[in-house]
């Protein structure tokens, strides 16, 4: 039978477990209105520099263009070849760059959004790089009227890198193949993953190779200085962002597991007890990425996000077991060291745009609204809707009872199966009357993200007052 519930200043199980102890709604987080403003002007800023370095390196291509080098037997592939060259790499540039945790860049636009341009962008490096390859050995066969195959042989034997560079472009097209949708779900996450850290391999066998062989470097000093400096810093970026930063957070913050707790079927909390926590820039809604340093899990770094705001020297994450690294985590022993990367993401109380909010939880959803409910100050009006497939699935309900009790909100749990319950628009007019005048904050498996999101848009709430995490990459 399906269960529906509310809870409206009742009074609710006092919470039993002191080691992780309640705190009240925060008195911070005031609303960030014009959110959505600052993402646009971010973006037009991120795109209005990419296109800047792209009209500058296809500026470095054709310089080294002239009338007689394109009349020149093989000299339109070959002038069109170097074109393709330099803007692939380039472009290979710009995708690492999206996807180096810049932490004001993920502070405006959020990690997913960088990591789907990031995946847009995907396709054109390979192709540039593979039209690159083709057009240089055709262009330089016709020039030396020799066949393709036999000029592709002189390529690789006798020009210096190009070995190198064709090794390097290997490991991008298995990386690119990896990603296909396709291709991408038939692959464990792991696997996809470590094809992927291939890729930095593949960048830095290539940039000798640009530098030794290409006729706009050659002699030319001023370009050879431009390129050196673009790769220069986003190979900085990339180091002190997604290696020094969480190394030195790590050190600094020596998390260790200091209790596993099991909060319903399927589903730990990690407490970790560190040093100054009250330093960790995290608000409620954020995830990091956690690495347990034991056995054969240290080598992968999982996103979590916070289930409550930390509470110095603790810590806490909850975690559904889904897979083989979610399923270990209930044995991992207490002692485990544990290493953090982040805090990443957008979807906090700063994100709502007034003071009224709407948060909706299915599953393991509820992770990070229960702590953006906590970060929420006292002054906002909340509603929270929950939705499970039994009562033993509500996680956190005791908890989310006392905070929202705590600032006179309305809790809705909602129990059965998805034919029993379907929050609908029809249902959710019926729980939140007032939704129009709410920003909604939704988290939950796909499915259900994309009905409440469309049932609230149905019901009067604009795009920019709906923030949703999704739990998939
Ligand atoms: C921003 C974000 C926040 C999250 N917060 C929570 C949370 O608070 N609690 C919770 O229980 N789950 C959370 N998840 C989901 C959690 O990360 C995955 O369930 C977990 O990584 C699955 O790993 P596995 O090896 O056990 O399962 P697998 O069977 O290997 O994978 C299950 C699914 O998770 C994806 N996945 C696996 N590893 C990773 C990874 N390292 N990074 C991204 N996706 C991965 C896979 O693509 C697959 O779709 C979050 C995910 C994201 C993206």
């Amino acid at each position: 039978m399906p269960v529906m519930s509310s809870t409206s200043n009742a009074r609710v199980p006092a919470m039993t477990r002191a080691r992780f102890p309640q705190a009240g709604p925060a008195e911070t987080a005031p609303p960030r209105s014009g959110r959505s403003g600052r993402r646009t002007w971010a973006a037009n800023v991120i795109t209005a520099v990419a296109a800047l370095g792209f009209g500058i390196t296809l500026g470095l291509g054709l310089t080294a263009v002239t009338r007689g080098s394109l009349a020149a037997p093989g000299g339109l592939a070959t002038a069109a070849g170097q074109i393709a060259g330099l803007t692939g790499s380039y472009l290979l540039l710009v995708m690492l760059l999206l996807i180096a945790r810049l932490p004001w860049l993920e502070g405006v636009l959020g990690q997913d959004r960088l990591v789907r341009w990031h995946r847009r962008l995907g396709p054109w490096p390979i192709i540039l790089l593979g039209s690159h390859a083709v057009l240089i050995t055709i262009g330089y066969a016709e020039q030396a009227s020799i066949g393709p195959w036999h000029e592709l042989g002189i390529l690789l034997t006798s020009y210096p890198d190009v070995l190198m560079a064709t090794v390097a472009f290997a490991l991008l097209v298995m990386a690119g193949v990896a990603s296909f949708r396709a291709a991408r779900s038939r692959l464990r996450y792991e696997t996809w993953w470590a094809v992927h850290l291939y890729t930095y391999l593949a960048i830095a066998l290539a940039f000798s190779h640009q530098l030794a062989d290409g006729v706009s470097f050659v002699g030319h000093p001023l370009a050879r200085l431009f390129w050196i400096v673009i790769w220069a810093l986003t190979a900085g970026v990339v180091l002190v962002y997604r290696v020094g930063l969480p190394l030195w957070r790590t050190v600094y913050h020596r998390l260790r597991v200091a209790e596993v707790r099991e909060e319903g079927p399927g589903v730990v909390s990690v407490i970790c007890a560190g040093r100054h926590l009250e330093r960790l820039p995290v608000a409620g809604g954020q995830f990091l990425q956690w690495r347990f340093l034991h056995n054969d899990l240290w080598w992968q770094a999982h996103p979590y996000s916070i289930s409550a705001l930390p509470r110095p020297p603790f810590l806490r994450v909850t975690v559904k077991a889904l897979g083989d690294f979610s399923e270990s985590v209930a044995n991992i022993p207490v002692g485990t060291r544990v290493a953090i990367e982040g805090p990443y993401g957008v979807v906090t109380a700063h994100s709502r745009s007034g003071d009224k909010v709407l948060l909706v939880a299915a599953g393991v959803g509820v992770t990070p609204m229960r702590a953006i409910l906590e970060d929420l100050p006292a002054a906002v009006d909340v509603v929270v809707v929950l939705r499970a497939p039994t009562r033993e699935d509500v996680i956190f309900h005791h908890e989310i009872a006392r905070l929202v009790q705590a600032r006179g909100g309305r809790l809705h749990v909602l129990v059965g199966s998805r034919h029993q319950v379907r929050l609908d628009s029809r249902l959710l007019a019926k729980l939140v009357p007032d939704l129009g005048t709410r920003d909604v904050y939704v988290c939950g498996p796909e499915g259900f993200t994309n009905r409440v999101i469309g049932a609230a848009k149905r019901l009067g709430v604009s795009s920019e007052r709906i923030h949703s995490e999704s739990f998939a990459f």
